[in-house]
């Protein structure tokens, strides 16, 4: 373990950069968002980021390739990924929401290829939470406000310094690289460094520690009808949500030639699942509510064995009706 005065992590940020485009917390108006770092004072006194920093591996909108010619002769480019990079700053419940996903984009039979690259290029370096955010609740969903999940560096927060675990080989690199400015821990003062962050309570938000809902939950329509009412089908919840990860393709053309594009979806949008000929199989929100909670907490966890949830809050916080996990979490008994 390596200590990083505060006061030094401009420097320590400045050094990644000589190698890798940096990402780091930066206040903007007020919202704390995780963005390319522009040289200047990261902040550091955030509970979390108030959008996912998903968009670092999974862009919200992305090019996949350039093509042009006619039907006989197209060409096709292949857009491919920016080079290596460095997230700085994510919190242990972003962390476990990236985890997430990656098993959905790599752990099967087929891996995208884009959030593959984009993972083996980024070095993602994790904060332990030391505050939980009025809107937090991770006990209640299995994750630990402390917990380094698939961080390649791990820190520690302290008042005037941050203590940073290496945990993968790219993470030695990194703290190899930066060697000027960090400085020595002995193993007792480690021990004590994360003894001390691992007391912090993991925040539930009032509800009970959950586990998977059986997929029987699905009949429950007079709970489902309950929740989704004023649903505006905005999908502000998929956008801000760490282990959302729905996408569309389309091509923005122009002639024979054009780019074919990716960008963030969601199950909560009237038009996600419309089909040739008009026949859409969620037409209300009771539908496109009932499906979001379903899969996050029966379908996912029934083929990865966790919830698609880490309790972020995000959703608490942004739903402009009141619709969110925690509702559906404190209210297991009656979905059931
Ligand atoms: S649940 Fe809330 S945030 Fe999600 S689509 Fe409906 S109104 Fe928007
Ligand atoms: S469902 Fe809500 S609380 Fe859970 S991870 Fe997504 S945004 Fe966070």
């Amino acid at each position: 373990m390596k200590r990083l005065k505060r006061s030094d992590l401009a420097r320590f940020l400045e050094i990644l950069s000589e190698d890798r485009t940096v990402y780091a917390p930066q206040c903007e108006d007020g919202t704390v968002l995780l963005r390319e770092w522009d040289g200047g004072e990261p902040a550091d006194d955030y509970i979390n980021l108030d959008v996912s920093p998903k968009d670092v591996l999974f862009p919200q909108s992305e090019a996949l390739c350039r093509f042009c010619g006619g039907f006989a002769d197209t060409s096709v480019e292949t857009v491919e990924p920016d080079g290596p990079a460095a997230a700085f700053g994510i919190r242990p419940c972003d962390i476990a929401g990236l985890e997430r996903i990656e098993r959905v984009f790599t752990g099967g039979d087929f891996t995208d290829a884009n959030y593959a690259a984009r993972r083996e290029n980024t070095a993602l370096i994790g904060v332990a939470c030391s505050e939980a955010g009025p809107n937090c609740f991770c006990g209640a969903v299995g994750v630990s406000p402390t917990l380094p999940g698939g961080s390649d560096v791990f820190c520690y927060p302290e008042e005037s310094a941050l203590y940073l675990q290496p945990r993968t080989d790219l993470g030695e690199e990194l703290l190899e690289a930066a060697d000027d400015v960090l400085e020595d821990v002995s193993a007792d003062e480690a021990d004590q460094v994360v003894s001390a962050a691992e007391a912090m309570e993991a925040p539930r938000g009032g509800a009970d520690p959950v586990e998977a809902l059986p997929q029987g939950a699905f009949e429950s329509d007079a709970f489902w009808a309950d929740l989704s009412e004023g649903c505006l089908s905005c999908g502000v919840c998929a956008y801000v949500c760490p282990t959302c990860h729905c996408f569309s393709i389309f091509d923005v053309q122009r002639g024979f030639s054009g780019v074919r594009m990716r960008g963030w979806d969601s199950c909560q949008f009237e038009e996600f699942l419309l089909m040739a000929g008009d026949h859409n199989p969620r037409p209300t929100e009771q539908e496109r509510v009932r499906q979001r909670f379903m899969h996050k907490l029966s379908y996912y966890p029934e083929e990865h064995d966790e919830l698609m949830c880490t309790g972020c809050g995000r959703c608490v916080q942004s739903c402009p009706v009141g619709i969110h996990m925690l509702r559906v979490l404190k209210d297991t008994e009656e979905v059931l």
